[in-house]
């Protein structure tokens, strides 16, 4: 392969460029890496939540957590810069940033939520992760460049969950990006941020540098993109909450979407389309421990099980479920759910006689209104609830799971359990104080004690503990 070939593109998340150790660790994986031509970073450690925390005490007018918020960013990002041996002209232009986003945060006015102000803002986590990891790469020797995501990503203007143009994206790709890397430069770009059409900043939504990372690989037409993160590759569950979770050596993308859109946060949900329409795998493991195997994701074989191959869960702070009588499948619920979409709910389970949404908070009703929502079969609220998904390839033909599963759930007070199609999962809704139960329940039953070795995650803490 010649140097100035491109094959990879690696994607490196917020613990993996958490401080100087860590960022060194990222420089160090690169260079090992000579198909690495693109390096497309998140913001370090926990920056973007202190730019939420920013935005939103600068709209409540809340000066001082603010402020705190303002100087988290900044002693974390000097540190860093302190700690990796930055020149003294990238310490000016570090706090010529940080300044930047100091002025940008007094454009907030009290009380008048400005979702571009917002996105403007978020983005500045991922641009100061580029400009020390460039700036140290330099300094160590290696040629590099920082193209600006927003010059790169051309999106819409869904401020917060911008949708990216993918032609548009090939386009400045092969303009902007593939001369650099011809000419050997090694360039960093931001995950998370785009632009619209204005020229404004964007941001792909919360966790979103993996799908700039597979946007990307897809644009360039790469043969791998590697998403590093803090656990050395998916696992049957999110080891946070299972102790005796499993490493899964091979998912498909199917299963892989669905364990993300499921509340597996291991990667984005939309990371996976991308790379799926140009077939390029996508690697994930730990920078933490860049030898171990990690999982990678690519297209199933012909013959995949119907087996659980993993388990999700996700919170949903007010959950409704209605139901009625295939017969009273009416105009009337009809009318009803489009009602409560408009109300802001979101659809999650759709078959002839029963309906979930979910909506983030309590919703109000007239007493029209409510006599209306009687009439309408049954329909009943419940607050705190956790979905529990079960994943894998064609479930719906595993008999022997169909008819296990009343005494899996037996004594845990689901709420409603529903197969989604096409999807892959089972979602079993439960009371969010049962659910961890229920969770470590189903993994012992379903996953543990198929012959593998329970796998512990050795490290995931930052790389200068
Ligand atoms: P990054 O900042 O690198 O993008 P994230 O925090 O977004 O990292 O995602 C990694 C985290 O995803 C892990 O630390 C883990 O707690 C969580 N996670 C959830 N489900 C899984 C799973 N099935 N396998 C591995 N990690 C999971
Ligand atoms: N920094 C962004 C976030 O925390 C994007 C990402 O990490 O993928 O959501
Ligand atoms: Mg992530």
């Amino acid at each position: 392969m010649s140097t100035n070939t491109i094959s990879q593109v690696a994607k490196f998340g917020g613990t993996s460029v958490g401080d100087a150790r860590c960022i060194q660790r990222v420089l160090g994986i690169v260079n090992e890496a000579p198909g690495v031509r693109l390096v497309v970073l998140s913001a370090s450690g926990d920056t973007t939540d202190h730019l939420v925390d920013l935005y939103d005490a600068a709209l409540t007018g809340a000066a001082v957590k603010a402020a705190r918020a303002y100087e988290r960013i900044y002693e974390h990002h000097t540190k860093a810069a302190q700690d990796l041996g930055l020149s003294l002209k990238d310490f000016a232009e570090l706090n010529d940033r940080l300044a930047e986003l100091l002025s940008v945060s007094s454009q907030i006015r009290r009380k008048h939520p400005d979702p571009a102000l917002r996105d403007r803002l978020l983005g500045f986590g991922e641009a100061l992760s580029c400009f020390l990891f460039s700036r140290f790469a330099k300094q160590k020797g290696r040629h590099t460049a920082w193209l600006d995501a927003r010059e790169l990503l051309p999106t819409d203007s869904r401020y917060g969950q911008a949708r990216p143009d993918r032609e548009g994206l090939k386009a400045r790709v092969e303009a902007k990006l593939r001369p650099l890397i011809a000419a050997g430069v090694l360039v960093v770009t931001q995950g998370f941020v785009g632009a619209d059409s204005e020229g404004r900043p964007t941001t792909l939504g919360r966790g979103g540098s993996d799908f700039s990372a597979s946007l990307y690989a897809e644009a360039l037409g790469v043969d791998e993109v590697h998403i590093w993160t803090d656990v050395p590759g998916v696992y049957t569950t999110d080891p946070r909450e299972v102790d005796s979770v499993l490493p899964i050596p091979h998912l498909s993308y199917a299963e892989a979407e669905a364990l993300a859109a499921a509340g597996g946060k291991v990667i984005h949900p939309h990371t996976v389309f991308p790379a799926r329409a140009q077939g390029i795998p996508i690697w994930v493991g730990s920078s933490l421990i860049p030898g171990a195997p990690g999982t990678w994701i690519r297209a199933a074989g012909p013959k995949a099980d119907a087996q659980v191959r993993a388990l999700a869960s996700q919170d949903y702070p007010v959950l409704w479920i209605g139901e009625w009588p295939e017969a009273k499948a009416t105009e009337c619920a009809e009318k009803l759910i489009a009602r409560l979409e408009e109300k802001g709910g979101e659809v999650l389970y759709r078959s002839e006689r029963r309906v979930v949404l979910a909506f983030a908070e309590r919703l109000k009703f007239n007493r029209d209104e409510s006599r209306w929502l009687r009439a309408c079969g049954e329909w009943r609220e419940h607050l705190n609830v956790r979905a529990i998904s079960l994943i894998g390839q064609h479930l719906d033909a595993n008999a022997g799971l169909q008819a296990r599963l009343p005494e899996l759930l037996d004594g845990f007070g689901v709420l409603a359990s529903v197969h989604d199609e096409p999807a892959l999962a089972w979602r079993v809704f439960v009371p969010r104080d049962q659910a961890l139960g229920l969770l470590r329940h189903l993994h012992r039953e379903l996953l543990e004690n198929q012959g593998l070795t329970a796998h512990k995650p050795a490290e995931t803490a930052a790389c200068s503990a």
